[in-house]
C-alpha cells in the first residue's frame, strides 16, 4: 500500500477553504481497522463546512465525509467481529465517551463528547480511514457499495421519522426541505405507513420535487409559488397535518412548521442552521404541540436501515444521482449545493 494518500481536506474556517491534498495513509491501533473507502456520499453537512456556514466546531485540517462504505484492508490485532475483504458500513460517532450515560443507554449519538468522522475525526473522501470495530456493520452482497454509502443518511432520516415521531397508518404528514434528508423522510413516512405525505420547497427545488413525486410524496408545494399554508387548510378537515418534519437547513422553517401542525400534533426538526429565528412560538403553546429534536442515529437504526436498504423496501435511487472519482469532488459538490442532484457520490478507487 502506498505511505500517502489523496485526499478533499477541509482546512479553514473561511469558506471554499477545502482543497485535495496528499495525506498519510492513516496507522490504525488495536480495536481499528483500516477501511479501503469504496464510496461516501456528500452530505448537506459537508457543503456547509465548504461554505463555512456549520453549527458545529471543526477540527481543522480535516478530511471530509462522514457517509462511507467500503473493503477491510487491515484487522487491528484486538477486533473481533470483522476480518479483512469484509464489505462494511460505518457509523459515523468516530470517537465516544463510552462511560458517559449516554453511551451506557446505547444514545452515544446524543453524548456532547462524541466526536464524528468529517468535522471531529478524519473523514472518508480518500482511500483509508481509520474505523473503530464498534462503528461497523457488515453488508450483503446484493447492496452496492454506492447505496450503501448512503446508509448514514438513511438513518438520520430514520430516526427522525420512525424514532422521534409517532406515524400510525394514514397520518398526514408534511416534509419542510426536499434536500436528501427530508426526502428520504418522506420515503420512510410513507413506509411507516403515512397517508398524505406533502413535501415542501422552494422554486429553486422544482427538480428535487419532482424527485420527491417519485418517491410517493402526494403533494409537492412551493416550487411554482404555491403556498404551503393554504394547502395545509384546505387539506382533509382544515385543522392541518399530524406531523411536520422541519428538515431544511435553517432555524426560521420552524415558523412555517408551527402553522402547518394541526392542534395535538407534532413537529420534528432535524434539519438545523446557526441564524437565531425571530418569531413567537405561542401557537407551539396554544395548539400543544410536541417539539421534538432528532440528532444523528445509533446501532439498531443502522441495523434496520440495512434491511430495508438490502430489500429494496427503501428504494435510493431517486436521490443518487451522480457518481464521481473523487477528483472531481468541486464539480458534485457545487451541483448537489445547487440542487441539480440530490445527492452525490464519492468513488476514491476511481481515476
Ligand atoms: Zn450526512
Amino acid at each position: 500500500m502506498s505511505e500517502r494518500m489523496t485526499a478533499v481536506v477541509n482546512y479553514a474556517a473561511e469558506p471554499h477553504s477545502v482543497e485535495l491534498r496528499e495525506i498519510p495513509v492513516p496507522e490504525i491501533g488495536p480495536g481499528d481497522v483500516l477501511l479501503e473507502v469504496q464510496a461516501v456520499g456528500i452530505c448537506g453537512s459537508d457543503l456547509h463546512q465548504f461554505t463555512g456556514k456549520q453549527s458545529w466546531k471543526v477540527n481543522y485540517p480535516v478530511v471530509l465525509g462522514h457517509e462511507f462504505s467500503g473493503v477491510i484492508a487491515e484487522a487491528g490485532r484486538d477486533v473481533a467481529g470483522f476480518k479483512a475483504g469484509e464489505r462494511v458500513v460505518s457509523e459515523t460517532a468516530a470517537v465516544i465517551d463510552a462511560a458517559s450515560p449516554f453511551a451506557r443507554q446505547g444514545q452515544y449519538n446524543i453524548d456532547p463528547s462524541r466526536l464524528g468522522f468529517g468535522y471531529g475525526v478524519n473523514g472518508a473522501m480518500t482511500r483509508y480511514v481509520k474505523v473503530p470495530e464498534r462503528c461497523l456493520h457488515h453488508i450483503p452482497d446484493k447492496l452496492t457499495f454506492e447505496r450503501a454509502a448512503l446508509t448514514e443518511p438513511c438513518s438520520v432520516a430514520y430516526n427522525a421519522t420512525c424514532v422521534h415521531s409517532r406515524i400510525l397508518p394514514g397520518s398526514a404528514v408534511a416534509v419542510i426541505g426536499p434536500g436528501p434528508i427530508g426526502l428520504l423522510c418522506a420515503s420512510l413516512a410513507k413506509i411507516a405507513g403515512a397517508g398524505t405525505v406533502a413535501v415542501i420547497g422552494t422554486p429553486a427545488d422544482g427538480w428535487r420535487l419532482e424527485v420527491a413525486k417519485r418517491l410517493g410524496a402526494g403533494a409537492t408545494l412551493g416550487a411554482h409559488g404555491e403556498d404551503a399554508r393554504e394547502w395545509a387548510g384546505n387539506f382533509g378537515d382544515g385543522y392541518g397535518v399530524d406531523l411536520v418534519i422541519d428538515a431544511a437547513g435553517v432555524s426560521a422553517t420552524l415558523d412555517l412548521a408551527l402553522d402547518l401542525v394541526r392542534p395535538g400534533g407534532q413537529i420534528t426538526k432535524v434539519g438545523w442552521g446557526p441564524q437565531p429565528p425571530n418569531f413567537s412560538l405561542d401557537r407551539l403553546v396554544q395548539k400543544a404541540v410536541r417539539l421534538q429534536g432528532s440528532f444523528s442515529h445509533n446501532w439498531p437504526i443502522w441495523e434496520k436501515v440495512i434491511g430495508l436498504l438490502s430489500s429494496g423496501q427503501l428504494n435510493i435511487d431517486p436521490v443518487l444521482n451522480r457518481v464521481s472519482p473523487l477528483e472531481e469532488w468541486r464539480e458534485a459538490f457545487e451541483e448537489m449545493h445547487a440542487g441539480r442532484i440530490v445527492k452525490g457520490v464519492l468513488k476514491p478507487t476511481l481515476g
